[in-house]
């Protein structure tokens, strides 16, 4: 049976995470939604703290790079790891931020797309190096397959040419994990994934977005142009095996999706503990024990609030223990994905609701959050997507027969 309370090993970690969002993160949080685009400094400190907290084993496995499913090092049976680890302290830094936690360096999502499928050699020479993701185009959102920046080998470097769209930390990160066709005649199975460092002649950063939420965190699109890279910087197999579709670069995404679905449950607290500090100042009081149609329906509604907001929390805890556990974890990805992007946004509107014009002003965060939530149900698969890919699991159906 599995167990999902915050397990004890790691309960170290994810108050050190909460120490940070409460008194790093949640102190310049309004100063940089307020300074889109800047980038936010006293991070740099907070990050070489945790790149030493991570060699010396005190923290391990607890950043972006922590996520991996390739069974290396692991012990047989029932665990927690790293996947566990970085899904428990993401909920408590984004308790603080999550334009924050999106802008700290070396915790991209493009580093949990090299530490799920880089191979050792590739892992050893972009250790160290924050690394953000490339997935999307102006005519490929949802339907990544539909991608169509090309990568073709000449000589011993692949030339890379297309456009990539809303990359969170692309100017920023020091690495692009970029996704391209060496076949656009092939279909998914020809979509792979190149590291491509930012500054190499041809990635062209053309424009940084302005965004409804998380503000703190810079959104840029590129041009590639005869963009030339080694060609040992591809990661996975070089090969198009039609079998094995486009397997190689979504399995990214099992491991992706919880990190984001742990952002949300952690906005979604922040959101309720601010909402019952607001209620018990109006001198309502929140009490679980009782029937929620005994107390008064702003307590009976963040009752019901808290309750999506535990569902959203465990699907979370579950995905990633199945990761850290080598089982295939597709379906539980999205659904915790699913569950969370739609609670956060649910909960952070509902709090603005029930906190009033307070909850709508600058002077409370709150108003913040309510942005800040909605992207969470975006990006990395949309709310409508991922349960796209919850339908076509339990029904047994391929891409081809539900889309
Ligand atoms: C702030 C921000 C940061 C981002 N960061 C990154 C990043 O780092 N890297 C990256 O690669 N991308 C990033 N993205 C892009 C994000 O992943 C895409 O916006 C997302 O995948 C949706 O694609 P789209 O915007 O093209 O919408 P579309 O795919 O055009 O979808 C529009 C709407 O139609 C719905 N829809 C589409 N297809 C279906 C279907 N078959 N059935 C039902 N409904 C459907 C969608 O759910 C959505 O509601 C970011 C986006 C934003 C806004």
């Amino acid at each position: 049976m599995i167990n999902l309370e915050t397990p004890r090993k790691l309960s170290p970690l994810a108050a050190q995470a909460n120490e940070v969002a409460k008194s790093v993160f949640r102190p310049i949080s309004r100063k940089y939604d307020l300074a889109e685009h800047e980038y936010p400094k006293e991070l740099d400190m907070l990050a070489a703290l945790m790149d030493g907290m991570e060699a010396s084993g005190e923290m391990s496995g607890a950043g972006a790079s922590g996520v991996r499913r390739d069974g290396e090092g692991r012990e047989e049976g029932n665990r927690n790891g790293s996947n566990m680890a970085t899904v428990l302290g993401i909920m408590e830094l984004c308790y603080g931020d999550v334009g924050l936690l999106l802008s700290m360096p070396r915790q991209g999502l493009g580093n949990s797309a090299i530490a799920s499928v880089a191979n050792a050699e590739q892992s050893e020479r972009f250790d160290g190096m924050w690394a953000a993701m490339a997935i999307t185009e102006p005519a490929a959102g949802s339907d990544s397959a539909a991608i169509r920046t090309t990568a073709v080998l000449d000589g011993d470097e692949y030339v890379l040419n297309g456009e990539k769209i809303f990359v969170t930390s692309g100017s920023r990160a020091e690495l692009i994990v970029v996704w391209a066709t060496l076949d656009p005649s092939m279909g998914r199975a020809a979509i792979k994934s190149f590291v491509v460092p930012r500054e190499t002649p041809g990635m062209i950063l053309e424009r940084l977005e302005h965004k409804l939420g998380i503000r703190a965190s810079d959104t840029a699109n590129f041009r590639l142009e005869n963009c030339r890279i080694p060609k040992e910087n591809l990661l996975g197999s070089p090969d198009v095996d039609a079998g094995k579709g486009f397997a190689g670069v979504m399995q990214t995404f099992d491991n992706t999706r919880p990190l984001v679905a742990a952002m949300a449950v952690g906005l979604a607290r922040a959101c309720l503990e601010e909402t019952q500090t607001c209620l018990e100042a109006a001198g309502i009081v929140v009490d679980p024990a009782r029937p929620a149609n005994a107390q008064h329906a702003a307590a009976a509604k963040l009752l019901s609030l808290e309750a999506d907001y535990e569902a959203a929390r465990l699907l979370t805890m579950q995905a990633a223990w199945m990761a850290d556990n080598s089982k295939p974890n597709s379906l539980q990805a999205s659904m915790a994905k699913a569950k969370a992007g739609r609670t956060c946004v649910d909960v952070s509107l509902s709090c603005v609701e029930l906190c009033g014009s307070l909850g709508y002003g600058e002077g409370s965060l709150l108003e913040k959050w309510a942005r800040d939530a909605k992207i969470l149900d975006i990006f990395e698969g949309t709310q409508q997507i991922q349960l796209l890919i919850v339908a076509r699991q339990l029904l047994g159906k391929s891409s081809a027969e539900l889309r």
